[in-house]
């Protein structure tokens, strides 16, 4: 049985107490590795070795923090293969998905932070009348911790790394207990890229025991954090009494709101993609369909034959559209949202039960799901389901969908869909979420700010915004 090890000052180190965690393949329910159960004591390894590494590295010149992480970018892509497939054994994702889309992205989150560094200038003012010159230094802010959720495991992962370490500071990162593998061969590909010994450290384990340990050390003074509300809620509570900073990107219940005057075939084939891409395990997905009255049989009929279509399989296979779900238990906590849809007054229109796929008999296979709802004020439409599970429903006037679209706790994303600008820009402004995308979705830049507002978090990731977060301003004064 192959086992993860930490990645401490450049070396792989077993846990201190010698536990280990079984980490599961979800296309098969086997367990196919072994991770460290760490404990406090390898958290204060790590922080130690973070915390000697980093005078050097805040003051390693710009240009060559930025060749390594460059650097680390370049060999990622070259080992596309090996980390895409081990990011659908762990995840149970499709291969093509790790290929085309999680793997190129954590190279470009590094290629981006690389270059972004560079660009990244203080602001200086002069004091009119005063004979004086302002500027602002935006230091490094020392040891900083990143944790990171399981659905995006690189990609995420290094979504914060990158300008962590762009920014000069030094990191203990935690990623998911439930998909380690690609953050531990980052390990090897770090070192192979010459990034020094310390800079960034890399502890498996337990949200509650490992995690807990980063945000409750006293000296790993900023915690970037993507997860579920929750625990997002309890890292504030923790980490008030110290002032940390805090980056919390959390859940999402996203509308997806579809007018008649849309480009029908293309809102029909992307909206497929937002419902279920990554077995609709992506913070983003649109869940809550909502969609103009005068369209809806239309779009109903449509919608449930392009979702009948799909298939569902295992990660490796080249045809498979959507894999297993990450776990047994995330499996029957989606699978208990659909057993609720009648007692919730819904419908179910397609999908509703497991799947068994020949060859993977153990694995978490769920179909693609759609129902039907009459109300927002339902457990369907409210709590975060995060599987391939989508409700639909209509609406009449643009009110009536603007309503519905902020009726929900959390603020994450939407996405509208017409060709009416003065409607898309009235809804873009009135829609309570950190991003909203028109006639496409999950386009990005990567300099544009990244986040939610409500429930779904607090502050941004991306561009500058990320290499703020990881700073610290701090007013120079100069008299002359
Ligand atoms: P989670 O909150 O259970 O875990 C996320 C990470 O936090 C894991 O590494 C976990 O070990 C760690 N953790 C758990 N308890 C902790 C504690 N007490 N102290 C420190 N760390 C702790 O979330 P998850 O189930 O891994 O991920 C799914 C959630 O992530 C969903 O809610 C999804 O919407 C959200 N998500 C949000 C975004 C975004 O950008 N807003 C992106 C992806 C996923």
């Amino acid at each position: 049985m192959k086992k993860i090890k930490n990645y401490i000052n450049g070396e792989f180190k077993a846990p201190v107490q010698d536990q280990w965690i079984d980490n599961y393949n979800p296309s098969t329910g086997a367990i196919y590795s072994l991770i460290p159960n760490s404990s406090a004591a390898d958290v204060q390894i790590a922080y130690e070795a973070a915390a000697q590494a980093f005078p050097t590295w805040s003051e390693t010149s710009l240009q060559q923090r930025s060749e390594i992480l460059a650097k680390i970018a370049s060999l990622i892509i070259e080992n596309l293969d090996q980390l895409a497939q081990a990011e659908a054994i762990d995840n149970g994702k499709p291969l093509s998905l790790s290929t085309s889309v999680d793997i190129p992205r954590a190279s470009s989150n590094f290629q981006f932070f690389a270059n972004a560094i560079t660009q990244f200038a203080s602001e200086a003012h002069e004091s009119t009348g005063l004979n004086a010159i302002n500027f602002t230094l935006r230091q490094s802010i020392g040891v900083v911790g990143c944790i990171s959720p399981w659905n995006l495991p690189l990609y995420l992962f290094t979504w914060k790394i990158a300008p962590a370490l762009a920014a000069g500071n030094t990191v203990v990162a935690k990623p998911s207990e439930i998909t380690p593998m690609t953050a531990y061969l980052l390990g090897d590909i770090c070192t192979k890229a010459g990034l020094p010994k310390g800079v960034l450290n890399i502890v498996h384990g337990l949200g509650n025991t490992t995690g807990q340990a980063i945000i409750e050390h006293p000296n790993i003074k900023a915690i970037s954090f993507t997860g579920g509300t929750a625990t997002g809620a309890h890292i504030a509570k923790t980490a008030a009494p110290m002032f940390k900073k805090l980056s919390l990107e959390l859940g999402g219940k996203n509308p997806n709101l579809i007018f008649a005057d849309c480009d029908y075939d293309n809102m029909l084939n992307t909206t497929l993609r937002s419902s279920f891409a990554n077995q609709g395990q992506i913070c983003l997905c649109g869940s809550r369909i909502f969609i103009e009255r005068t369209i809806y049989d239309k779009f109903k009929t449509d919608f449930i034959a392009k979702t009948k279509a799909l298939k569902v399989g295992a990660p490796l296979d080249p045809e498979t559209n959507l894999g297993a779900l990450v776990s047994k238990s995330h499996l029957e906590k989606v699978k208990s949202y659909i057993d609720i849809a009648e007692e919730e007054g819904g419908t179910i229109l397609c999908g509703g039960n497991y799947v068994t796929v020949n060859g993977y008999e153990k694995g978490y296979y769920l179909q693609p799901t759609i129902i039907e709802i009459n109300t927002t004020d339902c457990r369907l439409a409210q709590e975060e389901i995060f599987g391939p599970v989508v409700t639909i429903m209509p609406f009449d006037t643009d009110d009536e969908a603007l309503t519905m679209a902020n009726n929900v706790r959390y603020g994450l994303s939407c996405t509208i869909w017409t060709n009416n600008l003065n409607r898309s820009m009235h809804l873009a402004k009135h829609i309570q979420a950190g991003i909203v995308w028109v006639n496409t979705w999950m386009m990005r830049d990567l300099r544009t700010p990244f986040g939610g507002t409500k429930d779904s978090g607090v502050g941004r990731e991306g561009g500058f915004e990320a290499l703020r977060f990881f700073t610290e301003p701090k007013n120079v004064c100069i008299q002359y």
